[in-house]
């Protein structure tokens, strides 16, 4: 029997390699915006996140983007992909009762 090599990634918060398909992944865009890849074939220079939210917080928190992309990533940025990353993960927020937020 052969056996298949599974690509490897390492996870941009807790640098563990994994499976590249248990992983999200992160593009910086040849536009330079960088968002969640839910497609995993969006063009541009790509990082690897665990699906659990502690890695996204370890991402943040160790501004780790900015390191793996050498750009100034915004807050703002990772706002955004905090919330791609919870709408790509389904995170069930029960306690709200729907609807934007000000
Ligand atoms: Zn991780």
């Amino acid at each position: 029997m052969k056996q298949k090599k599974i690509p490897m990634r390492r996870c941009v918060g807790c640098y563990e390699s994994k499976p590249k398909r248990e992983l999200l992944r992160i593009v910086r865009t040849t536009e330079g915006s960088i968002v969640l890849d839910s497609t995993g074939k969006q063009n541009g220079r790509g990082a690897y996140l665990c699906n659990n939210p502690e890695c996204l917080d370890k991402m943040i928190k160790g501004n780790k983007l900015s390191r793996e992309f050498e750009t100034t990533v915004l807050r703002e940025t990772y706002e955004s992909l905090v919330e791609q990353f919870k709408k790509l993960t389904k995170v069930d927020d029960s306690k709200s009762g729907g609807g934007a937020v000000e």
